[in-house]
């Protein structure tokens, strides 16, 4: 991540209000370079993948150099297909939250032209669409393009194969001669550089290069996850990962806090760390995770930087890094010391050919991580249930607790397995998941070949900025509901000495 912060970039301040309340901390690589570019008005190429933060290095400069309070069309975006086009035009609808009047209109085929028609003639600062309906208005005269200010072209290698490219250029050659120009792309073959030169001349050229450099005693894996199944495949993982101490990135403050809350909920000792806490806040998290008062952290990028706990066996990945600089700097994280970590990254459909540039960075192919079945779930479960069960087995406390049922039951006229069995329903229901009554659902599995599936919201990391799907469905609860009618006492833990710690763990 970049040492800048968003406000010595010089963005309009209506546009870095939008960005703080979306919980961006810091410029990612590419904005770092694109932003300042774009400000002072010179055309851009940028080299570089979905997931790098590359909608905000063009969509913040670009708003910050329009007139806000002229309605005509400013800044037209091409993009190749219709998801892409409307994440586009949400993300600008987000950085642009602080403009009064501001309209940003998405339009693409396959869509009635009517809406499309009504919402031009209402005016719109912003237009973003495919390539052949948006040539459909400018022939109809319907969009006009005497006031633009920029073009961008996102995704330029993809229009091109998808057959885009004359309608490109035929776009190209209407906007008039003063209007600043971007173009982004993952790769650069012959054709788009043939335009990148008659139409971005003298361009500032930007790469998202790929170091090559190998993480070493760390094994990594992937994990293809859909975007909305992220939580419940977290919650699996820490479920069955022997680990002892665990950092899981996200790319945002707020979902530092939200996740810790999520993990919380479901035991797990965890702690959000974010450029949001103070020094000493910080410290104390740190330390706590050394000392094992917690087991997680759910940390940001820049609040992780230089994190040495060498307790740390595993690192989660939770969303996709910025760069492969960023995913080194994280997955040294563990591994210190001389030790052996284990990094699992999930990716989401739209993410996987981030992940061929990684294994080239990082010199070395990923695993995929297996999820077990329900079934070897359930047995895991089984043996979890039955070592902390064992744990009590030699407390002190045993032959009162025994007699206490022994009463019960006599008095009831019940068996004591029976007993035993409502006891452990009970800790079921205090504690959902832990005790193996239900069987385990199975995650939906991506094979590792299957075609991306365009996901609207959340295909690329995250979808409309600042939103999660991963966050807002809650996951299943493995074993029903909490204590209805909860017993007297409390909550139905069972006192007396713990389990062993790793079983508890990963309750
Ligand atoms: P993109 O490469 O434009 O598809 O962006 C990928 C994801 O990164 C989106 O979900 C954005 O909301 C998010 N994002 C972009 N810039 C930042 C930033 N500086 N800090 C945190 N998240 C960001």
């Amino acid at each position: 991540m970049s040492e800048l912060s968003f406000a010595e970039l010089g963005l309009d301040p209506a546009v870095l209000e939008a960005v703080s309340a979306v919980g961006y901390e810091t410029p990612t690589p590419i904005q770092a370079q694109t932003i300042p570019a774009l400000l002072a008005g010179k055309h851009l190429l940028g080299v570089a993948q979905t997931g790098t933060g590359k909608t905000a290095a063009f969509a913040l400069p670009l708003l910050s150099r329009i007139d806000a309070s002229v309605t005509d069309p400013q800044i037209l975006v091409l993009a190749p297909t219709r998801e892409l086009a409307i994440q586009v035009a949400e993300a600008f609808t987000t950085y642009a939250s602080k403009f009064r009047n501001f309209h940003v209109l998405p339009i693409y085929g396959g869509q009635d032209f009517f809406p499309q028609i009504k919402g031009l003639r209402r005016g719109a600062q912003v237009i973003v669409g495919t390539p052949g309906r948006m040539l459909d208005h400018l022939r109809k005269g319907t969009l006009k393009l005497d006031g633009l200010k920029a073009l961008v072209l996102d995704e330029a290698d993809e229009m091109l194969r998808m057959g885009f490219i004359d309608d490109v250029e035929a776009i190209l050659a209407k906007t008039p001669q003063n209007c600043q120009r971007a173009l982004f792309s993952a790769t650069m073959p012959p054709q788009i550089k043939k335009v990148a030169n008659t139409y971005l001349r003298d361009a500032v050229e930007v790469r998202i290069e790929s170091e090559t450099r190998t993480v070493e005693r760390i094994s990594q894996f992937v994990l293809p996850v859909y975007a909305e199944r992220k939580l419940d495949a977290l919650t699996r993982i820490l479920e069955v990962e022997p680990f002892d101490g665990a950092i899981i990135f996200v790319r945002t403050k707020a979902e530092t806090t939200l996740l810790a809350e999520k993990l919380s909920a479901r035991g797990h000792a965890v702690a959000p760390l974010n450029g949001d806490l103070n020094q000493r806040q910080r410290e104390q998290t740190v330390e706590d995770l050394k000392s094992g008062k917690k087991d997680i952290i759910v940390a940001t990028d820049v609040a992780a930087r230089g994190l040495d706990v060498p307790r740390i066996t595993h690192v989660i990945n939770y969303d996709v890094p910025y760069d492969t600089e960023a995913y080194i700097h994280r997955t040294g994280r563990t591994g210190r010391a001389g030790r052996e970590g284990k990094a699992i990254l999930l990716v989401t459909p739209r993410e996987r050919s981030w992940l061929r540039t990684l294994e080239r960075a990082t010199n070395s192919p990923m695993q995929a991580y297996q999820l077990p079945s329900p079934v070897e779930l359930k047995k895991m479960r089984e043996e979890q249930f039955e070592t902390q069960l064992l744990g009590f087995a030699e407390d002190g406390k045993l032959a009162k607790a025994m007699a206490l049922l022994d009463e019960i039951a006599e008095r009831n006229e019940m068996d004591t397995a029976m007993v035993a069995g409502a006891l452990a329903c009970w800790l079921e229901a205090s504690q959902p998941g832990s005790l193996p009554l239900e069987q385990p659902e199975a995650l939906p599995e991506i094979s590792a070949n299957a075609p991306p599936r365009r996901e609207r919201q959340g295909g690329r990391p995250g979808g409309k900025p600042g939103y999660k799907p991963g966050f807002k469905k809650g996951p299943k609860g493995r074993g029903g509901p909490g204590p209805k009618g909860k017993p007297p006492g409390k909550g139905g833990k069972p006192a007396g000495k713990r389990p062993p710690r790793q079983a508890d763990a990963k309750r």
